[in-house]
């Protein structure tokens, strides 16, 4: 497969067992760690073992280890932090290497006025509301279906 391991990236030099981290799960394609900087106790990274940015780039097989062990770890943090659930989000711009963040949260804390907030920017935001309408909706399901890559 492409995607060398970067010396840039921190998550591979983890992986290649240069950097420190704190390993909660691992399969053969992926690995959760804690968050060294985290929105609450708890907070996860689920990370694949091949450098990739994007999470819809990387194979079938590795999105399936990588959400495995995301729900593995999501059962670790509900039983030991018993939030109201998981939060699940995935990046890869800041740090170009597909990681999942898997946040414990609870009514009113950071992480749920944050999503509460960009929900409010969702429905606020007057250039976004042309993309509510029913035709828009309907031309973009049109769009979207007629570009299926399979
Ligand atoms: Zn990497």
């Amino acid at each position: 497969m492409q995607n060398q391991a970067s010396v840039d990236c921190v998550f591979c030099r983890i992986l290649l067992g240069n950097a420190p981290a704190h390993v909660v799960k691992q399969n053969a394609l992926a690995v959760s760690l804690l968050d060294i900087n985290p929105l609450a106790k708890g907070h996860c990274l689920v990370i694949p073992r091949r450098h990739v940015p994007w999470w819809h780039e990387l194979s079938p097989e590795e999105n399936t280890a990588l959400f495995v062990l995301a729900q593995e770890t999501a059962a670790s943090i509900m039983a030991a932090y018993k939030p109201d659930f998981v939060a699940m989000y995935a990046r890869g711009r800041r740090i170009p290497h597909t990681h999942i963040f898997l946040v414990p949260t609870a009514k009113g804390d950071p992480v749920d006025r944050h999503f509460n907030a960009l929900e409010g920017f969702q429905e606020a935001i007057e250039s976004l509301a042309h993309e509510r309408d029913p035709q828009v909706l309907a031309e973009t399901l049109d769009r979207l279906k007629s570009s299926d890559s399979k």
